[in-house]
């Protein structure tokens, strides 16, 4: 609808006071000294004037009644079609009028932010200034606006939310608008995983490297002319360049398998082949730490769906791992233990144990738990590399650990015979992982 134009409406509005106390004074003036019938003609133009004025005035008072209507919501809106419309989103929705009440929430919007009683205003469910500075803004200009909203309870969430002014055919200005939200919570859960990673990743190189630049400044000034000094300088400082190369070498590795994670192997591997492998790799530091080897149920093939450099990988970690945390034992299990359908394979060692409280997290990048002499003695990246392999395999790591005891780590598999190849293929395809 065309609208007149301000600028013009107002100067008419100044200037008709004016020119209507002009014509009053020139017809009085005309009535009071001119001749009887030019007097009859100045008395019909006054009237004539009078009448013009008053159905102006008439007209002006109309519009702005007018004017005033199209401010003030229809209490039937929105109708049936546009709640239908709302109500299909698959994202919470809220139609809001320009006085910010509520109404109309679609089923998401009330299973997601429960119910709201429509005409109260909507800050009273959403007390975040920011949020409802932008629907006032929507509201003014009349344009779209976005921003974030945030819970903590009942859970941590993040939501992006459209305004979206609602134009009406007729209307010159939109009277309700549609609050859309959008569930961001998992992508920035992801967005501080990363961050938290990269921060991770770069402490635990600057530590070493610190000291490395640490003991080269001692080489070249205090420690120059001093041969022991430099001798074992040079011992740590040679650790410490391993370390960061262990943890280089980490880093690739697990983004390789992270990368690979949704890729299931399509391969048929004998378990009992991967854990004697294992056992040969450890053997010399078993050795050197007078650590006992005990093989279990190795000597029968186990076949299973799996990547064989891979599983070698994960049991050869776990293996590290009960020579490294659990050499008080005397001795480590490595084995096999099937039932007709699965067979487990698992690494024993009969050292410390560990404090049930952090079972649970041992798998995180980077968690390492502390044993108090101040020593890092891993990265804390292999149990989560053996996490990302095995979520690959389609299978997961269970851990058991009593303290003192020591801990048993094992991992169940499906068992396959070798004729079960294609079949298993066929099946993998069908499934969604
Ligand atoms: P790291 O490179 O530090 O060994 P892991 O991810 O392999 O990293 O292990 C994480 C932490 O779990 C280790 O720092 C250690 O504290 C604990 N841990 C792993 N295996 C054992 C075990 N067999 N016995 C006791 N603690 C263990």
């Amino acid at each position: 609808m065309a609208e007149p134009a301000p600028h013009s409406d107002d100067a008419r509005r100044r200037a008709l006071p004016s020119l209507a106390t002009l014509v009053c004074v020139a017809g009085l003036l005309v009535i009071a000294y001119a001749e009887p019938e030019v007097r009859v003609l100045a008395l019909a133009t006054l009237a004539a004037a009078a009448c013009a004025w008053l159905v102006q005035r008439g007209a002006r008072a109309s519009r702005r009644r007018k004017a005033a209507k199209t401010v003030l919501p229809s209490p039937l809106w929105p109708n049936a079609s546009v709640k239908s419309v709302v109500d299909a989103m698959r994202e919470p929705a809220f139609v809001l009028d320009r006085n910010l009440a509520l109404r109309f929430s679609n089923t998401v919007g009330i299973q997601t932010f429960g119910n709201m009683v429509l005409g109260d205003p909507i800050a009273m469910r959403f007390r975040a200034p920011e949020l409802i500075a932008a629907m006032a803004e929507s509201i003014e200009s009349g344009e779209a606006q976005m921003t974030e909203y945030a819970e903590r309870a009942p859970s941590e969430r993040a939501w992006a939310v459209d305004i979206l002014p609602m134009p009406m055919p007729g209307e010159p200005q939109p009277l309700f608008f549609l609050a859309l939200f959008r569930d961001r919570t998992q992508m920035r859960r992801i967005e501080r995983i990363r961050t938290d990673f990269v921060a991770n990743a770069s402490h635990e190189l600057r530590t070493p490297l610190a000291s490395l630049s640490g003991f080269i400044e001692t080489l070249k000034g205090p420690a120059r002319d001093d041969a022991k000094a430099r001798a074992q300088f040079l011992d740590i400082m040679q650790e410490q360049a391993r370390r960061m190369s262990r943890l280089i070498d980490d880093l690739l590795s697990l983004s390789r398998v992270e990368m690979r994670r949704r890729l299931e192997p399509n391969e048929l591997t004998d378990l009992a082949s991967v854990l004697r492998v294992v056992a040969q790799q450890a053997a010399p530091t078993a050795a050197e730490k007078g650590l006992a080897l005990d093989l279990v149920g190795l000597e029968e093939d186990a076949l299973v769906n799996g990547d064989h450099d891979e599983l070698v990988q994960v049991f050869g970690n776990l293996a590290e791992n009960a020579m490294k945390y659990g050499d008080g034992g005397g001795r480590i299990e490595i084995g096999l233990l099937r039932t007709e359908e699965t067979v487990d394979a698992f690494v024993r060692d009969f050292g410390q144990g560990i404090a049930p409280e952090h079972v649970p997290r041992l798998t995180e990048r980077f968690y390492r738990v502390e044993d108090g002499s101040g020593r890092v003695r891993g990265t804390g990246l292999g149990l989560s590399i053996v996490r990302n392999v095995l979520i690959r395999h389609n299978t997961r790591l269970s851990i058991a650990s009593i303290p003192g005891e020591g801990s048993t780590f094992s991992v169940r598999f499906r068992r396959r015979i070798s004729g079960d190849f294609g079949k298993t293929v066929m099946k993998q395809r069908d499934r969604v992982s």
